[in-house]
This record gives C-alpha cells, structure tokens and sequence, in this order.
C-alpha cells in the first residue's frame, strides 16, 4: 500500500490517487503529487529586459513601441508606467496608462525606472 498524504485541505485519511493528482473525497480538494505538500508561494521571478526584477507597485518605462490591441494607439518608447501588478501569462505586468487605460505588457519590453 501507497502511504498517502492526508488531505491538505481538510485533512482527510481517505485520499486516493487518480493519475499524478491526490484528490480527497471528503472535501473533493484535488492537488498535484509533484507539488510540495504546503502551498509554497512559488513567486514567480519577473524581470525587465535587463533582468532587473520586478515588483508590485513598481514604476517601469517601455523601451519599444507597443501598440495597443484593438484600437489605433500605441505606447510610445519612454512611456513611464506607475504603479504596475505582475500577473500571471504571456503579458505578466497588468497596469494603466495615462490617455490609454488599462492594459497588459511583456515585461521583456520595460525596464525598471
Ligand atoms: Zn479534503
């Protein structure tokens, strides 16, 4: 018998394996075995295009122009962007810019003001 871990969520003894995922019956909590078993923040390195790491609420410039999905504008080289968020995905910092609105950027095509 596989020794299984207890559920992570409600700590149930029932777990069972169903491919490479643990999932409880009790709470239907499901979790990967390749994971660590406490949800270590794996926070996610995001640097600008000089490898300088980025953070919430940094401040960053666009070093290329960028145009803008789905309209006729583009965010001009030199851009400052205040304030960005770093989400998850292809674009990785969500923020706003002034005359613009909301948008999502490469954080290949910033660097770090
Ligand atoms: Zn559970």
């Amino acid at each position: 018998m596989n020794d299984l871990p207890h559920c992570v969520a409600c700590g149930s003894e029932y777990t069972y394996e169903d491919g490479d995922m643990y999932v409880c019956p009790e709470c239907a909590h499901e979790w990967s075995k390749t994971a660590p078993a406490e949800s270590a923040d794996t926070s996610r390195a995001v640097t600008d295009a000089h490898g300088t790491a980025l953070q919430d609420g940094d401040s960053v410039t666009v070093i290329k122009n960028l145009k803008v999905k789905g309209s006729s504008s583009v965010v001009k080289v030199g851009t400052k962007v205040k304030n960005i968020r770093l989400v998850d995905g292809d674009h990785d910092i969500d923020c706003k810019i002034d005359g613009i609105g909301a948008m999502k950027l490469k954080s290949e095509f910033v660097k770090k003001a």
